[in-house]
């Protein structure tokens, strides 16, 4: 979600004439767009901010912005406002449309700005942006989260669930394939309830006998020249059986999902208030794996959350083993000022988070390249997206599964999709050789 926001910014900056600079040192205006969704996260926009200071001091006329979820929060501010006084605009998550005229008040005030709404308006619609990649896109159809997991600050960061309309999803879609997106990645905090909750000036699918998210994959699947739909994210207490079947039923619709369980423990999942079980779960997972046998699953585990017993942890590990996930995104738990669990007793030691975290990556890891190994001497179609990171003439790509595949390619290649024979099944990607 920021960095589509980012990408907004990006636009917004392009329209007005400036161009981005490769060196942080060398431009006249950075801004710093940050996430609040854990510690280490803030931590780092410190340390960043520390590095602007020393531009700051070489050149008084260097102009330092400040974004995004963390600005949200007060305590934040009045941090910046006493410790950071150079800063020159501060601005959150509501109301970066405004970015560019808060930038020019900067500019032509020469003075500091603080503007941070509280909540969000209406939604903006024809926000220019600057896509990192031609042909993969990162396309809002929601803003914000009702569903206020004891653990998470996006609540409070990006406000009320507010769905788009769906014609201006499509439009935006439309033109984004006019310009060359193959993929489209929809976003949203949880996608499984666009279109549910009414808030106002935005969509309600149940008011307007309208679209819901799976209508609008069905909708989308349709468009000529589109390719690839992913989507990020998917709570599992709304993920509908309609969901599920429009997985077999659209070709387009790529057989990977990202399910974010959290913990294996009922108890935990109760107490982060995710409202399902671990039963609950492992039955969507057998329901998807069923309409798509290879379906590719990954997911968000949270070790250390307050009163985590080893009992509830070993729910957690025995829950990898059952699902078999291709990969994880593991965290371990961190306080989040304001939020309920904040108060929780029994906050977990740093030691023994540190232990559970490392015994579970450990199994993660194998576990993926496992599965990985399973793809070796298969043919895969890779939408391929640039030079690898190794150098060379090796290029890098996803398969539908979204799995990084690197292969030896050429630059012309950069943004097709191309059949790959993988070679090698590795830990974290696969090897592979095109085939012609
Ligand atoms: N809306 C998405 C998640 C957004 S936050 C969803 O519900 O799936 C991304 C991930 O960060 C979460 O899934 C969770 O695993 C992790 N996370 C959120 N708050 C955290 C915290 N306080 N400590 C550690 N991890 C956290
Ligand atoms: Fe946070 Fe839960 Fe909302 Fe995801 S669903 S953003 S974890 S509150």
């Amino acid at each position: 979600m920021n960095e589509h926001d980012s990408e907004t910014m990006a636009g917004m900056m392009s329209e007005k004439g400036m161009i981005a600079e490769e060196n942080r040192d060398d431009a006249d205006i950075v801004i710093i767009n940050t996430c609040s969704v854990r510690e280490n996260a803030d931590n780092r926009f410190f340390g960043t901010l520390g590095q602007l200071k020393k531009i700051k001091e070489k050149r008084p006329d260097f102009i330092a912005c400040v974004c995004g979820c963390m600005m949200q929060q007060q305590h934040i501010i009045d941090e910046i406002k006493s410790k950071y006084p150079w800063v020159d605009l501060v601005f959150g998550t509501h109301n970066i449309h405004q970015f560019t005229e808060l930038l020019d008040n900067v500019i032509n005030e020469r003075r500091k700005l603080v503007d941070v709404w509280e909540s969000g308006g209406a939604i903006v619609e024809g926000l220019p942006t600057k896509r990192l990649y031609a042909f993969k896109a990162l396309v809002n159809i929601m803003y914000g989260c009702n569903n206020f997991c004891t653990y998470c600050i996006v609540p409070y960061t990006r406000g009320r669930e507010r769905s788009r309309r769906p014609e201006e999803i499509i439009n935006e879609v439309k033109g984004l394939v006019a310009t060359g997106a193959k993929e489209i990645v929809l976003l949203g905090q949880n996608v499984n309830s666009y279109g549910v909750s009414s808030h106002e000036g935005a969509y309600c699918a149940a008011e307007e006998n309208g679209m819901d998210f799976a209508d609008l994959i069905y909708t989308l699947n349709d468009m000529e020249g589109l390719e690839r739909i992913r989507f990020m994210t998917s709570h599992p207490k709304d993920l509908s059986d309609k969901l599920i079947q429009a997985f077999a039923d659209c070709d387009k619709l790529c057989n990977h999902i990202h399910l974010p369980v959290q913990s294996g423990s009922s108890e935990v999942l109760k107490r982060m208030n995710r409202k399902y079980t671990k039963e609950d779960y492992l039955l969507l997972i057998e329901k998807l794996r069923r309409a798509v046998p290879n379906m590719a699953i990954t997911t968000d585990i949270i070790v250390g959350f307050p009163g985590e017993t080893e009992e509830d942890f070993l729910e957690t590990m025995d829950l990898i083993e059952t699902v078999r996930y291709d990969s994880a995104f593991t965290f371990i738990y961190s306080i989040r000022k304001d939020t309920p669990a904040e108060n929780f007793e029994n906050q977990i030691p740093e030691d023994v988070k540190h232990e559970r975290f490392n015994r579970l990556l450990k199994r993660i890891n194998e576990i993926s390249g496992e599965i990985n190994k399973t793809y070796e001497d298969t043919v895969q179609q890779v939408l391929v997206e640039g030079p690898s990171k190794s150098g060379s003439d090796t290029y890098a790509g996803r398969t539908e599964t979204s799995k990084l595949v690197n292969f030896d390619g050429s630059e012309e290649l950069i943004g097709k999709i191309v059949s790959v024979r993988i070679t090698e099944g590795k830990q974290f990607n696969l090897k592979g050789r095109q085939e012609i």
